[in-house]
């Protein structure tokens, strides 16, 4: 199929969320304000071009606390820390701005008062990524981290009668229902947030994918490896039987997929810049270009005192 006469399929919204702009705003301001290096604890947001174009202009990440000198000023990423860590750079006498996204924050309040009522925590999210192990830390004796519906059956908990759900902000929202219904089912008296953990800039990138995935022959997603919302985008286009990609930018695109392809679904991660969304645009050079909006975000958030 030549190319110009292909449609590509815009999902609206796509890329950068409230707090992905706020953290990398944090990062360039602390730049403008202080001057490099301004130390980053882990990627500021997970996508590895807003990392490089930071580190390009004297943002310094590192993995640990252990890697920033004494007295220098270190960012905490948007995916949040945990008391640990915040302790640690205190007791380091570091100069800390926080870019915690405040939907995480909110999570953290959640896991501090149900965990202070005395339940057990039920935690659903992927082991190993940045913001459950700062959500893990608010009350490590009393969390127990539930990956799938499989996982449900072996929890153990010391009284099923005391027992609180939250999740990951990046989840998949319908495969997150089934495992709170598992665990509901597991445990009648289980209590959960007032409203959702998982945040709005993932629920929209999800309706809005959902909402063309099922007219394409393909969809692309552009994000990084390590970006939880992306990768639930690329699944969610599979569920619905489309193929999907993602890919870091345009340049990742292999020429075999676009193989008799007529129509291509694109959107794009909350945690990667719309400009990359554009040079796959270019890339593609399709006939028509049509964007679906399901719905218009407004959210913005300040930022944190110190910078204002
Ligand atoms: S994806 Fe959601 S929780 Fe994560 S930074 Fe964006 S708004 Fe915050």
């Amino acid at each position: 199929m030549p190319s110009q006469q292909r449609t590509v399929l815009l999902a609206a919204p796509r890329s950068f969320c409230a707090g992905v702009d706020r953290a990398i705003e944090i990062v360039e301001q602390a730049l403008a304000l202080r001057g490099g290096p301004i130390y980053v604890r882990k990627q500021i947001v997970h996508n590895t071009h807003v990392v490089a174009d930071l580190e390009d202009r004297g943002a310094v990440f590192v993995d640990e606390l252990d890697a920033v000198p004494d007295g220098a000023t270190v960012v905490f990423s948007a995916h949040g820390v945990s008391p640990a860590v915040r302790s640690e750079a205190d007791r380091r006498g570091l100069a800390v701005i926080d870019a915690t996204c405040p939907l995480v924050a909110k999570v953290h309040t959640e896991a501090r008062r149900f965990a202070g009522r005395g339940d057990t925590l039920l935690l659903i999210g992927h082991s190993g990524h940045e913001e459950v192990e700062g959500t893990l830390g608010e009350a490590p004796g009393q969390t127990v981290l539930v990956e799938s519906v499989e996982d449900v059956a072996e929890v153990e908990v010391p009284n099923p009668k005391r027992v609180s759900y939250l999740t990951q902000t990046t989840l998949a929202v319908d495969e997150t229902a089934g495992i709170v219904a598992a665990l509901r089912d597991r445990f009648p008296a289980l209590r959960g947030p007032s409203s959702e953990d998982i945040c709005y800039a993932t629920t929209n990138r999800q309706d809005a994918l959902s909402a063309i995935a099922g007219e394409c022959d393909l969809v692309l997603v552009v994000g990084s490896a390590n970006s939880s919302n992306s990768q639930r985008l690329v699944e969610l286009a599979r569920r619905q039987g489309t193929p999907a990609h993602l890919i870091d930018d345009a340049g990742d695109i292999q020429p075999a997929w676009l193989s008799g392809v007529a129509t291509i679904g694109l959107t794009a991660g909350a945690s990667a810049p719309p400009g990359l969304v554009e040079d796959v645009i270019d890339h593609l050079a399709p006939a028509t270009v049509v964007e679906h909006e399901v719905t218009r975000e407004k959210v913005r958030f300040e930022l944190p005192a110190p910078l204002r």
